[in-house]
């Protein structure tokens, strides 16, 4: 190996208008360059302590615990599962695409008893199958995913905390594709856990994981952090609490961390919590309301123009996430040529699909730093272009009238 062979890096310029991740803001990328601080600087737990205010805004909780898991998505998601399913707990996954297949693998590392209740890809359950599932399992969790990005859908929670509750389940949902694009709301919702990442509609890069945790989520991971403290003494009557398997991922040391106790416990990854703080920042200086309405809008704005261009729409529309779109690929058009040519000639990245949608459906997405109008203009430009290139006769320019038609007149 030559290391003058290694040139700095430089990536391409690229518009990223998949599935995320997505181009990062520039402020975000700016806040996360700052020179670090040390571990129990008061600059340091004082921007913690900001960063668990910040969040709370956001996921729309009273919660005390609310802070960040280092590591992407996947961090948080591991994190919560494993501090609070012990081996043998029932827990119920509703799958409707490839995230449900996530927590169900992740369930059944913690040994959980895993059941599953499943809709065809491009569907979402209504709240009488997942109450219906619930009385017939009985389970301790319900582990659901708000918006599961393989097939674009948004999975209606609302109604579901209460269904919970009545039946003494813990609500978690892995909203990481959705959260700051669609409604999200903690506490009216009745979600025990919630845990998020940095790539979709927050804006920045991946790598560290935001999560909140409900006051009865607190109490089942305390309990089984007494085991392995040695404090509790007598087993409890529904079954001895394993102590939790991960170190990295035990919530309760994380939270004696992030807490009044500052008990060391991993060195808290600065530069991703700088970044973390600054998406935060800039999404409740523009008011979350407004951020939601902006992903909307844009979503919609692609929306039609994809259909003016003739093409269809995969799945069912009105249970779609704001800020990821399914597009049908054409018959006789090559989905990964086209995807070829809007990187190589357009420098603009979109997504390809995952299982049974692969070679099928392509992914856009218009989220965070990237749901814009000129980000928006530029795809639909170059998509039609390189569709054209290709043989599919749309026609030309109604992509981006049916854009503008949706914006209106004014300037978004
Ligand atoms: C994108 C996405 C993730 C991503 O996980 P990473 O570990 O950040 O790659 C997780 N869950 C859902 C629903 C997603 O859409």
């Amino acid at each position: 190996m030559d290391i003058h062979d290694y040139a700095q890096i430089n990536p391409p310029q690229r518009l990223l208008m998949g599935p995320g991740p997505i181009n990062a803001d520039p402020r975000v990328l700016r806040a996360m360059s700052s020179q670090l601080v040390g571990q129990y600087d008061p600059a340091m737990t004082h921007y913690m302590n900001e960063v668990m205010a910040l969040y709370r805004a956001l996921f729309r909780t009273e919660n005390r615990w609310t802070m960040l898991i280092d590591g992407t998505s996947r961090a948080g998601i591991e994190a919560v599962l494993v501090s609070s399913i012990r081996p043998g707990d029932k827990v119920l996954v509703p799958v409707y695409g490839r995230f449900g297949h996530l927590l169900c693998e992740i369930a059944r590392r913690c040994r959980a008893e895993v059941h599953i209740i499943e809709v065809p890809w491009g569907e979402v359950f209504t709240p009488d199958q997942i109450e219906d599932a619930i009385k017939r399992v009985r389970p301790r969790l319900l582990l659901t995913v708000q918006g599961d990005t393989s097939t674009t859908m948004l999975q209606p929670l609302e109604q579901l905390g209460a269904i919970c509750k009545q039946y003494g389940v813990l609500f978690y949902t892995d909203a990481t594709a959705s959260f700051a694009g669609n409604p999200l709301e903690t506490d009216a919702w009745g979600l025990d856990a919630v845990s998020v990442g940095m790539q979709k509609c927050l804006g920045g890069p991946s790598g560290t994981s935001p999560i909140t945790l409900s006051p009865q989520m607190e109490a089942v991971i305390r309990r089984r952090k007494c085991v392995e403290a040695g404090i509790r003494t007598e087993a409890h009557q529904d079954g001895e609490d394993e102590m939790i398997w991960s170190n990295y991922f035990d919530l309760g040391m994380i939270m004696d961390y992030w807490g009044p106790e500052r008990l060391n416990h991993h060195t808290e990854a600065t530069s991703a919590l700088f970044g973390a703080r600054e998406c935060a920042r800039l999404i409740l200086q523009e008011g979350l309301d407004n951020t939601i309405a902006r992903h909307q809008l844009h979503g919609e704005a692609m929306l039609h123009g994809i259909q003016a261009m003739g093409l269809e729409i995969f799945g069912d529309v009105k249970n779609k996430m704001s800020n990821v779109l399914g597009v049908i690929i054409p018959d006789g058009i090559n989905g990964d040529r086209v995807r070829k040519l809007m990187l190589d000639d357009f420098g603009i990245e979109i997504g390809t699909s995952f299982g049974p949608l692969h070679g099928k459906v392509w992914r856009i997405g218009t989220m965070g730093y990237n749901a814009r109008k000129d980000c928006v203009m530029q795809t639909l430009t170059a998509l039609e272009a390189v569709l054209h290139h290709l043989g599919f006769r749309s026609p030309q320019g109604a992509a981006l009238q049916a854009a503008w038609d949706r914006y209106g007149n004014g300037s978004h």
